[in-house]
């Protein structure tokens, strides 16, 4: 589609950078119409340059790239938002790198389905908001589950936890997730040969009201859970996330290497 304009505009988020020769990066960014993109940045490296700070990591700008034989070039940014507050919390910042690695190990390079990559601009830049606003480390998970539920949701991997995978019964009490098939089954369906997580009933009706709640909404939930439950939560859709991607994602271990 944009490969037959000279050049596009559009909004995107920057999830990863790297170097190409001494001056110039390339800025692999997740753009609301085109989805993942790439665009040389050139000169970003010399002091004066006019895009520098916009082409940092976790920046939202408005673009114009120009269309090029391998890459196309990023020839303006305008800054729509820096979330500044996520650079100064660590917690915030590796949770966020999290989430854009997952978007980068789970989409694919300028796909045309221009709904669904509004969708998840859409999911991605207020989750970054929203983490970059967390008043503490609830808050932070709590938005970044709700990311990990409706992200795969919206690229057809929705996790199951109300209906067995097997049997299709409506589950009244705790029940056994399945990471490699991204659901629940009952307590008699549990025998076979798939891998189960018991999960408690608390943890199923948080997840199950995180993945219903809309944008800026709070559930029941949100004043209750601690710390510890959050994570536990967090950890199993990070799992379930991780069996359906090329890579793991390594933000998480990062955090425990220097902490
Ligand atoms: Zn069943």
């Amino acid at each position: 589609m944009k490969s037959i304009k000279e050049s596009f505009t559009t909004d995107a988020i920057n999830i990863k950078t790297y170097p190409l020769g001494e001056y110039d990066n390339i800025v692999v960014m997740f753009s609301r119409q085109y989805g993942l993109i790439k665009g040389i940045a050139k000169g970003v490296k010399r002091p004066k340059s006019k895009l520098g700070a916009r082409m940092q990591m976790l920046v939202a700008n408005k673009i114009m790239l120009k269309n090029g034989r391998n890459f196309d070039t990023i020839c303006e940014a305008q800054a729509l938002n820096t979330f500044t507050k996520l650079r100064t919390n660590l917690d915030k910042l590796t949770y966020s790198m999290y989430l854009t690695e997952i978007i980068n190990a789970m989409c694919t390079d300028s796909d045309e389905d221009v709904e669904s990559n509004e969708k998840i601009y859409q999911l991605f830049y207020n989750v970054l908001e929203g983490i970059s606003n967390s008043l503490n480390k609830i808050e932070i998970f709590l938005h970044s589950i709700r990311f990990q539920l409706k992200f795969m949701a919206q690229i057809g991997y929705g996790a199951e936890f109300e209906t067995c995978l097997k049997c299709g019964c409506k589950i009244a009490d705790g029940a056994y997730f399945s990471v490699s098939s991204g659901g629940v089954v009952c307590k008699n369906c549990r025998h076979g040969s798939d891998v189960y997580i018991g999960l408690h009933k608390k943890i199923r009706e948080f997840l199950i009201a995180q993945q219903n709640c809309q944008n800026g909404e709070k559930t029941s939930y949100d004043e209750l859970v601690d710390e510890n439950f959050c994570e536990k939560c967090f950890l199993l859709l990070k799992k379930y996330i991780d069996s359906h991607a090329s890579r793991p994602a390594r933000a998480l271990k990062v955090l425990k290497e220097i902490t």
